[in-house]
């Protein structure tokens, strides 16, 4: 492993980078030098969308496991590294392609809705993918009379069954953090921070409760539903100075970089995806030497498992 100092580590990542004709593609929950060295920061959907355009030969991808094999399916003449192959989401791990199989034969009229965090055979299995920032868009543009299956994240089924008024077939997965972040957190935050807009993401498990009670009881006030990218649209159009975020704590940093005369506080301290954090400047610097560790999808998986990402893709 390279031994230097952080300024000696980003200097030789740039010139790796740059010898090797690669991008560096990073998720807004990667720590903060990830997301300030990267060619691009962003969610789940723009990040698919960079893989799909760039030209680079080499696409490193600082994010967790199943977004490398996005970028691979998208494009697969590329050289798709992820640095740290340990770097897994609980909530892809929530369905398995094979509980998949079994939950269609169940109902084989369904359309499959697959969020973007799921496997490559997941994936394949699936009619259309999604991610939190088009859920609704991709379930409304379904007929109505067709039933649908949604999975794996059984808080952002409540949340697209809710705002679409849609009755869906929720699989009861999810992920580790967001499932952490309780309503007492919330309430919490909010008479702590009174002035606060409060910003959730739908797959935090307290939005659908947390909307109804502000619809309800207004004990709630100023708390908007958010995707990711849609809660950094919202930070730099509100007037509001300070923003409670009820999502991973990753977001904050960029947050507070892209509108520095405000202040951003997190909902919970302990919304933290350690599989995220593995990503490092120094495993970085050895993926692009090393051109390790590789995310290949076989050839056939990967053609069946393109189409639901195109439609989705053509839809949002
Ligand atoms: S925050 Fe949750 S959904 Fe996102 S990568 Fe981590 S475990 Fe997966």
């Amino acid at each position: 492993m390279f031994k230097g100092s952080t300024e000696e580590l980003k200097i030789e990542i740039n010139r790796l980078r740059t010898n090797k004709n690669a991008v560096v593609l990073a998720h807004n929950y990667q720590i903060p030098e990830i997301q300030d060295i990267a060619d691009y920061v962003g969610d789940s959907l723009g990040l698919s969308r960079q893989a799909a355009k760039t030209d680079a030969d080499i696409i490193v991808f600082c994010g967790v496991h199943f977004m490398a094999e996005t970028a691979s399916i998208i494009s697969p003449e590329k050289k798709v590294l992820i640095p740290d192959l340990d770097a897994g989401c609980s909530l892809a791990d929530s369905i398995t392609g094979d509980q998949l199989k079994a939950w269609k034969a169940q109902y084989p009229e369904a359309v499959v809705v697959s969020y973007i965090n799921t496997t490559a055979e997941v994936k394949a299995q699936s009619d259309y993918c999604c991610t939190s920032s088009n859920a609704v868009g991709i379930v409304n543009s379904i007929p109505e009379e067709k039933q649908i299956l949604f999975l794996p994240d059984k808080f952002l089924g409540a949340y697209t069954e809710m705002v679409t008024g849609r009755e869906l077939t929720i699989w009861q997965g999810a992920c580790h953090v967001h499932e952490k972040i309780g309503e007492l957190n919330l309430a919490e935050k909010q008479r702590e921070y009174p002035d606060a807009e409060i910003l959730i993401h739908p797959e935090c498990g307290c939005s659908t409760s947390c909307m109804m009670k502000s619809a309800m009881y207004f004990d709630c006030k100023d708390a908007h539903v958010y995707s990711t990218s849609g809660m950094l649209e919202r930070a730099q159009e509100s007037d509001a100075g300070e923003f409670v975020v009820a999502t991973e704590i990753g977001i904050l940093h960029r947050m507070q970089k892209e509108n520095p005369g405000k202040e951003f506080f997190a909902a919970s301290e302990d919304s933290v995806c350690d599989y995220m954090k593995m990503i490092t400047l120094e495993n970085l610097r050895d993926a692009l030497d090393y051109e390790q560790f590789e995310v290949k999808v076989p050839a056939d998986l990967a053609e069946k498992a393109l189409l639901p990402i195109e439609r989705m893709l053509q839809i949002s």
